[in-house]
């Protein structure tokens, strides 16, 4: 059963969305200011986080920052809930990492359509596993880990799938369609500027060998070796 960490100081959206997921087969775990939040994150391992963007106390863009910058909570897919008008490009941007955002007021079957996307992606689809070299950058698959010139890069989990992506099809050039397709399922209901902010944000990630992936004009990205 999946487990999914709801942070929103609003306990009647928080008890009602939990309500929702718990309906679907999922266990919910409330929390209702940052700090808690974070704590939960640590102690009960979740499998997704939805997150609030406006909490009291430490800020819904502070707690995604520290859940993406420690080790063992990094990984955890993090869905943002937004008011319309709110910093979504921030949101979504390098600057916090969340996965993916819903805007306020939504329904509970737009949620449950993010939340079912956003777990499609963080499963680990080979399990067998395998290294990829492409110049300094060193891809394993079994252990969802990126070294780059020796130093581990710690990515999301959409990260790693869009890096995967590019990897296996070295030097083929793949659009914005197929990139939304491949990692972000064909279920996603959401536009070709996520992939840009992505890319961009793997780029900084990635730091000098950011320049492996390279933008075709008006259609995609591809990854080369140096
Ligand atoms: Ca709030």
């Amino acid at each position: 059963m999946k487990t999914i960490l709801i942070i929103e100081d609003e306990r009647d959206l928080a008890e009602l969305v939990a309500f929702n997921l718990e309906k679907e087969g999922y266990q919910a775990v409330t929390a209702f200011d940052g700090a808690s939040g974070l704590e939960a994150a640590r102690t009960r391992n979740p499998d997704l986080i939805i997150l609030d963007l406006m909490l009291p106390g430490v800020m819904g863009i502070d707690v995604c920052k520290m859940l993406k910058k420690s080790e063992k909570t990094a990984t955890i897919p993090v869905i943002m809930l937004t008011a319309r008008g709110e910093e979504i490009d921030r949101v979504v941007g390098f600057e916090v990492g969340a996965d993916d955002y819903v805007v306020k007021p939504f329904s509970a079957r737009e949620l449950l359509l993010r939340v079912k996307a956003v777990l499609r992606r963080s499963l680990p689809d080979r399990p067998e596993g395998k290294i990829l070299s492409i110049g300094p950058v060193t891809i394993d698959t079994a252990r969802h880990q990126v070294v780059v010139a020796g130093e581990e890069v710690i990515l999301t989990t959409t990260e790693f799938k869009l890096l995967l992506n590019l990897a296996e099809r070295l030097g083929r050039v793949q659009s914005r369609d197929l990139l939304l397709k491949n990692v972000w399922g064909y279920n996603y209901v959401g536009d070709t500027r996520t992939v840009d902010t992505h890319v961009t944000r793997l780029r900084t990630k990635l730091g000098p060998a950011g320049d492996l992936i390279r933008t075709v004009r008006g259609f995609g990205y591809k990854m080369e070796e140096p």
